[in-house]
């Protein structure tokens, strides 16, 4: 029988210790989180592999067999994380302070709390002897916060059949949370996808001291112009529909009416400019364009002979790429501007109706009674993206109930997770997994 309150201490020790591993990406070094995941494997006899995408990015994997007479599942995270300036932190970002009923520090909650809570329902399954129909699949990957080019991604581009055949894969983002008094969890079916383009504007370089009307800075400032002057069109894709309807529940009166038919309610300009008021609602409603770099000459009286923009613009689930580029193109409407795109891809969705969701829902309700789960879709992207495009399911869902406060500290300061989240998280993990992988 497997002790659920020795194994609940044991993920409060073993997140403090993968916090002290310092993954900050750029840079990465994942490889060193790799290892001390393989060596808590290896101390279980639970054979894995370590593939190295370069010198020290590096990507575990390990398989539980079932008897397979179902699909895999895949348990997903990365070990990176994102910078951490010590002099804005309370504490040692990379000390695996535990106080106050806390385990602080970087990674804590995206995504190190659900790696550990992963690695520990893998290893129960492994000591518990359950008798698995699917097999279980650890996945540590490097490289997500940049991207994942060098983690998720190498890791599906050249290791394919080491996951192709799964069903089901659980990923980070999707959580517990309290909405208006009811427990409400998310669980993420999609997710907006990132189209980086970069504006290079030509003309003729000179002095400053004689100004050219058709200077590359000026063209450039006038494409953008136009840019920031033109909105993408209000677009309700299913996921999105799925999103609203499925969250009506949880809201009072009147919006609850407009969240269950929010195709109709959208034909309403009144209740479409109240959406807009919501940074949320508003990038699930349509593709978004943000300018965040701009780059012209390097010397006060130089006119360049180029300068460049580029633009964060978010699409969509289902939105074709090269058309949005087309309609950037439309609005640049300037020949002598190229545009070029840094990063980007194509996107399904999971669906929300699934076993996995099932699964989640009994589980929940047992913990939470009276928990609502619904689908979500993320603005953001994580990994996920690279397995969908394998026709994976793909499902944000961490089994933690955590406050907005507590929230804050992804990818901000003082990232810190409850004791109480990380002993029994992994417990509500095991749970659904025996739902899903059992008789
Ligand atoms: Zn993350």
């Amino acid at each position: 029988m497997l002790d659920w309150d020795t194994l609940g201490r044991e993920a409060v020790t073993l997140l403090s210790r993968y916090v002290q591993i310092d993954t900050t990406n750029p840079r990465g070094n994942e490889k060193n989180a790799a290892v001390f995941m393989g060596s808590l494997l290896k101390h279980e006899g639970i054979p894995y592999q370590i593939f190295e995408s370069a010198p020290g990015r590096a990507t575990l994997y390990a398989r539980l067999r079932g008897d397979g007479s179902r699909r895999p599942v895949i348990l997903l995270s990365h070990s990176d994380v994102v910078q951490a300036d010590p002099q804005h932190w309370s504490v040692d970002p990379f000390g695996g302070v535990i106080k106050d009923g806390y385990i602080w520090g970087r990674g804590t909650l995206d995504m190190k709390n659900l790696g550990i809570a992963e690695l520990v329902a893998f290893l129960a399954f492994h000591r518990s002897k359950f008798p698995l129909e699917r097999d279980l699949i650890l996945l540590v990957t490097a490289d997500e916060e940049t991207g994942g080019s060098m983690g998720a991604g190498w890791f599906v581009k050249n290791q394919p059949e080491l996951v192709r055949d799964a069903e089901f894969l659980i990923n980070e983002s999707g959580k517990g949370r309290m909405e208006n008094g009811t427990v409400v969890f998310a669980i993420d079916i999609t997710e907006k996808t990132p189209c980086w383009l970069r504006l290079t504007a030509t003309g003729e370089p000179g002095h400053g001291s004689r100004p050219k009307t058709n200077s590359s800075v000026n063209r450039l400032l006038r494409a953008l112009n136009r840019v920031m002057a033109y909105e993408p069109p209000v677009r309700l894709t299913p996921p999105v529909e799925a999103y609203f309807k499925g969250t009506a529940s949880l809201r009072k009166g009147l919006r609850r009416k407009q969240f269950s038919d929010i195709r109709a309610s959208l034909e309403n300009p009144e209740f479409l400019a109240e959406l807009y008021q919501n940074s949320q609602y508003s990038a699930l409603l349509r593709n978004t364009i943000s300018i965040t770099m701009l780059q012209g000459s390097s010397k006060i009286n130089i006119i360049p002979q180029t300068a460049i923009a580029e633009l964060d613009c978010r699409l969509l689930p289902g939105e074709d790429p090269d058309a949005f580029v087309e309609e950037i193109r439309h609005v640049v409407d300037d020949e002598g501007i190229r545009i070029d795109t840094l990063l980007s891809f194509g996107n399904t969705a999971s669906p929300f109706n699934s076993p996995f969701t099932d699964a989640v829902r009994t589980v929940v309700s047992r913990y939470y009674p009276g928990a609502e789960v619904t689908p979500n879709v993320l603005s953001g992207f994580t990994d996920s993206h690279f397995f969908r495009e394998l026709g994976i399911g793909c499902y944000g869902f961490m089994p933690f109930l955590l406050p907005d406060e507590d929230l804050r500290g992804i990818h901000g300061n003082d990232e810190r997770i409850s004791v109480e989240n990380m002993s029994r998280g992994p417990k509500i993990l095991y749970e659904v997994l025996e739902r899903l992988c059992g008789k």
